[in-house]
């Protein structure tokens, strides 16, 4: 074996790293650098970490610690076969120090290091909490039903539907998906939302489950770094019957059952089916609601018709029979009076 004098110190040796000898090669080797200070900002109310220009969701602290941490190790671009440890401890509720230690191979050699940080935590209000707290908008949704008013659990249904597309939103990712606040009115209730995509998605959510449509008009409120800045507002109008009312429709009496792309429901005159698109239910008339049926007494049943006493007269008076009806054993069946006169509600 031939050996080579070391360059730099002059000792002997049988293999050369960079030009110098393994003693002095190492002397001057270092594996990671890891700056002694890291300072990091978290949102006092929600929790969220701002890390290289965006806030984002915090799952488990520690491990947030370390991935920043990880984020500023830099390791010798010669070492192989990593082996890299993270042991975050708390000190205080703001400072963390983290060992890291590192083995790996560098020339074939087996090299180790221990490094460790200080991790400073800042605490600020993040850019979803402190639009919230400022009352930031982007869109509103304003809610109202064509020719009345949306009922208490209308309005209950559809804060459902917004809760739930707000939480889903936020989930994916959409920072803005927050209700700012809520406005009822006679007419209605008016929604504030942070983003007007999560707006938007509302509505549809809405005209998905109860029917109904919206339309959007952007207004300009201002500018920002030159770009024009638009709020837009969603009219969402429900429809205007529901399912359990009862409507008069082109002379026939209706029960509406579903609403969704098209209305269905029953003619109660004879209990066959009905169905409408919702453009062409024009001139149709609120007559009442399932909620308003009576129990009427059965006095007789025929082929075509039954008798009933009038819930309220307590006269007879003879109704066309449901095709569905049957009065089988029964006393009392249920019926709704209109200015149309008595019909016989479906169980
Ligand atoms: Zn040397
Ligand atoms: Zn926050």
């Amino acid at each position: 074996m031939s050996l080579i004098l070391c360059p730099k110190c002059g000792n002997e040796t049988d293999v050369l790293y960079e030009n110098v000898c393994k003693s002095c090669f190492f002397d001057q080797f270092q594996l990671a650098k890891l700056p002694h200070v890291i300072h990091v900002k978290f949102c006092s109310k929600c929790g969220s970490v701002y890390y290289q220009g965006v806030w984002s969701d915090v799952d488990n602290l520690e491990e947030t610690i370390i991935r920043l941490v990880e984020d500023e190790l830099m390791i010798h671009e010669y070492a192989s076969n990593l082996d890299i440890y993270f042991e975050p401890q708390q000190l205080t509720p703001y400072m963390f120090l983290v060992r890291v230690g590192i083995d790996a191979r560098v020339n074939d050699l087996p090299v180790n290091q221990e490094l460790e940080t200080e991790v400073r935590i800042g605490r600020e209000s993040c850019d979803r909490c402190s639009r919230i707290s400022g009352g930031y908008f982007e869109g509103i949704v304003q809610i109202r039903s064509t020719n009345r008013v949306p009922d208490k659990s209308e309005i209950e249904e559809c804060m459902r539907i917004t809760n739930d597309v707000v939480n889903r939103m936020y989930e994916k990712g959409e920072r803005f998906a927050f209700i700012s606040k809520s406005v009822e009115s006679k007419h209605g209730i008016d929604l504030y939302i942070g983003s007007s995509n999560t707006a938007r998605q509302i509505c549809k959510q809405i005209e998905s489950e109860l029917g109904g449509k919206f339309t959007e008009s952007p207004t300009l409120f201002g500018q920002k770094d030159g770009k024009d800045i638009y709020r837009v507002t969603y009219s969402m109008r429900l429809p205007e019957f529901k399912p359990g009312d009862i409507i008069e429709y082109k002379g026939r009496i209706i029960e509406i059952k579903n609403i969704g792309k098209r209305i269905t429901g029953i003619d109660l005159s004879d209990g066959t089916r009905f169905a409408e698109n919702h453009g062409k239910m024009n001139g149709a008339v609120l007559v009442t609601n399932r909620d308003n049926t009576l129990t009427a007494v059965l006095v007789s049943e025929d082929e075509k018709d039954v008798m009933v006493l009038d819930p309220e007269t307590y006269k007879t008076i003879t109704i066309q029979k449901p095709v569905v009806f049957t009065g089988d054993d029964k006393n009392e069946i249920s019926v709704i009076k209109t200015e149309h006169g008595l019909f016989v509600i479906p169980d």
